[in-house]
């Protein structure tokens, strides 16, 4: 589950991290307010207005703004709430900025330079393990930086039996080319962070830029913090985080009937009893012409109640010319799933897309047999090339 930077900033915070302190805000006059309750040990009166939407590149799209006065702060604020910020990260059709984060200028100048470095701790699926991934080119695009300087990203990797150790920070710190106070910051910032990392129970950190001041404390300017939410159970107050308006209305709604769902782009809906086959149906699809237009698993209980949730979100996609539904009947008998579908059509009523449906295992046969003299827009398969091949023939039927 993703968050936004200012709840990302009080979780870091809450476990000791340096965070550049900021107060959100939904409207210009809260701005205003945040701004004069801003009073922080940073050598500036700037303040820095930023954008709160769950997508990267919010400074290069226009999200991130200073203001050197109220005045500005109003002013600002007024520019981008309710502003449709486009964001490499986006899409061209933007997101609806409805908060914003007032924040200190921690870019101050002073004796020495200011710096920004780039800090992840993420799991590396092939090693197995946490990594922390760091940068000294931090600030920009972490992407661009792999691509054209990889010799400039550096990982570590945490044993999970020991967990972060000493050196290991002090060896960060080092690549990092910081010294001096600088240097114990570093060591701390990275300790804390990793510390929060799994305590949150978190998938991804990463923190672009954190910046060395010109008076050498370390701070993370930004957040992007992925919480696992299959953890949420043992976080009430992480959960309580999310933000629905954010995410894909069809995938909220999916969630909220426990169905396992991602929408895609393709033509033709699926319906799918277990994540593995899931995914080798979407590839019948595609073998067979089309394009998937979700991925869905609709779990171990494929009954009229999940089959109807089911077919009321794929039917929200205008894309969708066909549904193919895919069960395998093992625990769940192929009957009780067919006679499901056909009271979960005869409810919905006028289903304007074919389906096919394909069932087997358990009573395979009495399926089929349901599905045949039920009178409804519904192909029976019991094998999986004959539903392929009814996919490519309603395909064809619909161009
Ligand atoms: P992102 O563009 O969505 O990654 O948002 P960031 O939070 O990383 O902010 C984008 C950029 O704004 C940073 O890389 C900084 O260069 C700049 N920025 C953020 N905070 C401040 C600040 O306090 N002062 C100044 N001068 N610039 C800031
Ligand atoms: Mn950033």
């Amino acid at each position: 589950m993703n968050i936004h930077e200012y709840q990302g900033k009080q979780i870091l915070k809450s476990f000791g991290v340096n965070v550049q302190e900021g107060i959100v805000a939904d409207t210009p006059e809260q701005a205003v307010e945040a701004a004069k309750q801003l009073k922080i040990d940073y050598n500036s009166d700037w303040v820095v207005i930023k954008a709160q939407i769950h997508a990267g590149g919010r400074g290069k799209g226009g999200g991130v703004k200073l203001a050197k006065n109220l005045d500005e702060v109003k002013q600002r604020a007024t520019d981008i709430i309710g502003m449709q910020l486009v964001t490499p990260q986006t899409g061209p059709e933007g997101k609806l900025v409805s908060k914003i984060l007032v924040a200190q200028d921690v870019y101050y100048p002073g004796a020495s330079e200011t710096k920004e470095f780039y800090i992840s701790v993420l799991l590396d699926r092939a090693a197995g393990r946490n990594i922390i991934m760091y940068s000294t080119e931090g600030g920009m695009d972490i992407e661009e930086v792999a691509e054209h300087t990889p010799h400039l990203i550096f990982k570590e990797e945490i044993d999970p039996k020991v967990g972060l150790q000493g050196f290991q920070a002090r060896k960060i710190a080092f690549n990092l080319g910081v010294s001096g106070a600088a240097f114990k910051e570093m060591v701390k910032f990275v300790t804390a962070l990793y510390k929060a990392y799994e305590a949150t129970d978190s998938s991804m950190f990463e923190i672009n830029p954190v910046l060395k001041t010109s008076d050498d404390k370390v701070i993370a300017v930004d957040a992007k913090v992925n919480l696992d939410e299959n953890a949420l159970f043992r976080h009430a107050d992480y959960a309580a985080m999310r933000d629905v308006t954010e995410e894909d209305p069809m995938e909220v709604e999916a969630s909220a009937s426990n169905l396992n769902f991602v929408n895609l782009d393709g033509n033709v809906g699926c319906m799918v009893n277990g994540a593995g086959l899931a995914m080798a149906t979407m590839d019948i699809i595609k073998l067979a012409g089309g394009e998937p237009a979700n991925f869905l698993d609709v779990g171990g209980t494929a009954n009229a109640q999940t089959v109807k949730a089911a077919f009321n979100i794929i039917l929200k996609d205008p894309n969708v010319k066909a549904i193919l539904i895919n069960i395998f009947g093992g625990i769940v008998r192929c009957d009780r799933v067919a006679q499901g579908v056909i009271d979960a059509y005869q409810e919905i009523g006028n289903i304007p897309v074919p389906i096919i449906c394909r069932l087997q295992g358990t009573n395979a046969e009495e399926a089929k047999k349901l599905i045949d003299e039920s009178g409804l827009q519904v192909y029976s398969a019991i094998a999986l090339k004959e539903a392929a091949d009814l996919v490519t023939k309603v395909l064809a039927e619909k161009a």
